[in-house]
Order: structure tokens, then sequence, then C-alpha cells
């Protein structure tokens, strides 16, 4: 569904992502690891079209997207949830998932929207009130909510879990696993590697910019090197 070929990302003085390569199927969950700094956001970025790669190639669902604007990447069916969720506070839980639909071409989003709420009683209760009164694991709710008003095939989820109490992490895990199981394909950037490990079926590895390592979750897992790197020892 998604192949990135040679791919580079620079800015002015970094070379944030290097010659990279990764494939996802459709109706996998992929995660992306690596230290702060490794390029992932980077990566993630030149997915949703925010930055123009240096170099490479990215295909989406058999077409090249490489030079594609985000707007239509969205249509397309490519999502990103943001690091930091960058949900608008000042806005109420109803006007941010609006903002999921807005390159919505057709009238179906209002299913759609219902049946965000339904997946979540906590934001349908919250309708009118105003983002910024939702607790940590509430907001990242909403980013995902807003991300599913799109009806996206794939979500790409920027470092999810990060700021979360230990049970809004466990929560965020099986949404993530229930999603896919609805259909959706997920690429899943963490730094919770034992996490992401757990729900996805292959991953890769960045460092400084470059892939270093892939491989189904299991054989990561048993990686020396990615464990005492990663995972607090060999
Ligand atoms: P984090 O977990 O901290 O978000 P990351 O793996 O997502 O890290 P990136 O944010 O992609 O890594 O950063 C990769 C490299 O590119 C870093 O050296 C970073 O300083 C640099 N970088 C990222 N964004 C920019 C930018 N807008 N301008 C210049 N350099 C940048």
């Amino acid at each position: 569904m998604l192949e990135i070929r040679d791919l580079d990302v620079r800015y002015a003085r970094t070379h944030a992502v290097k010659s990279a390569n990764l494939d996802i199927k459709e109706g996998e969950i992929v995660t992306v690891l690596g230290a702060n700094g490794a390029g992932k956001t980077s990566l993630l970025r030149a997915l949703q079209g925010a930055v123009k790669p240096a170099g490479g190639k990215i295909r989406f669902a058999g077409e090249d997207i490489t030079h594609m604007s985000p707007a239509d990447r969205v249509r397309r069916g490519m999502m990103l949830v943001p690091e930091g969720r960058q949900i608008f506070v000042s806005m109420t839980v109803h006007e941010n998932l609006l903002m999921g639909a807005y390159l919505r071409q057709d009238g179906d989003w209002v299913r759609d929207l219902k049946e965000v709420y339904e997946r979540f009683p906590n934001l349908a209760n919250r309708r009118d009130m105003k983002a910024s009164t939702l607790s940590g694991g509430e907001q990242q709710m909403l980013a995902i909510g807003r991300a599913l008003v799109s009806r996206p095939r794939l979500v790409m989820l920027d470092e999810p879990s990060l700021g979360l109490s230990p049970l809004f992490v466990n929560n965020l895990f099986e949404l993530i696993t229930q999603l896919n199981r609805d259909g959706i394909t997920i690429l899943l950037v963490e730094q919770n590697t034992g996490m992401a490990l757990e729900v996805a079926a292959r991953g890769y590895v960045l460092e400084l910019g470059s892939v270093v390592l892939s491989g189904t979750s299991t054989d990561l897992s048993q990686n020396s090197a990615l464990a005492e790197a990663y995972l607090g020892g060999g």
C-alpha cells in the first residue's frame, strides 16, 4: 500500500532521512522505532507532504504521491496524527472533529462522525466542551477521532503514547489494534518500543536518518542490539 524508496529529507544543515526504504502492506501495523532525532518525524512529514523530499519516491495505493499536496494525500486516505496531538484547544470537541471532515467531498462524514462518537463515548459526553478541558488521554482520543472522520485507509501516528499515563497507554494500544481489525492500515512511530512491537507485525529502526534494522516484531524484540539500545538491557 505504501512504498518508500530511497527517501531523503534534508534541512539546511541536517540530513534527517537518508535513503530510507520502507514498505507497508494493506492491513498491517508497522512500527518505526528510533531515538530522539533519528528522523522519525521527518519521515512522517515527508509522507504527509509537509516537507518536500530531497530525493526518492513515495507510492501510495499504486500511485506516485512524492510531489502531491497534503490535501490530495488526505483525500486518498492518508492521515497523520501528529506528535503532541495538535488539537485546537480553544475549540470544542465537536468543532475539532468537524475539522477532520474538512476535506471530505461526500456527505458520508456525518455517519463517520457518529461512529467516532460511538467509539469514544467520553468525547460524546464532552461534545460541547473546550478541548483544553480534556485530559491528555482524551486529547489523544480526540486527535485520533479527528483523523477517523476523514475515513482514512492509512493512519500514521507520531508517538501517540508520549506523556500519557500507563492506563491510557494500554487503552491507546488496544485502540490501535481495534482500528487495525476494522481495516485501517497503521504506521506507528513510537519510543515505547516494547508496546509498539507487541501490537505491530513488523518494524523498522531508524538511527541518524538511516534504516539500520528491520524485521518481524518477534525478530526485533529478540535482537540484542535493539534490546540494549531501547529495551533497557540485552
Ligand atoms: P523526535 O522523537 O525528537 O521527534 P525524530 O526521530 O522524530 O525525533 P526528527 O524530528 O525527524 O527526529 O529530527 C531528525 C533531525 O532533523 C534532527 O537532527 C533534528 O534536529 C533535525 N530537524 C528536524 N526538524 C527540523 C527542521 N524543521 N529544521 C531543521 N532541522 C530539523
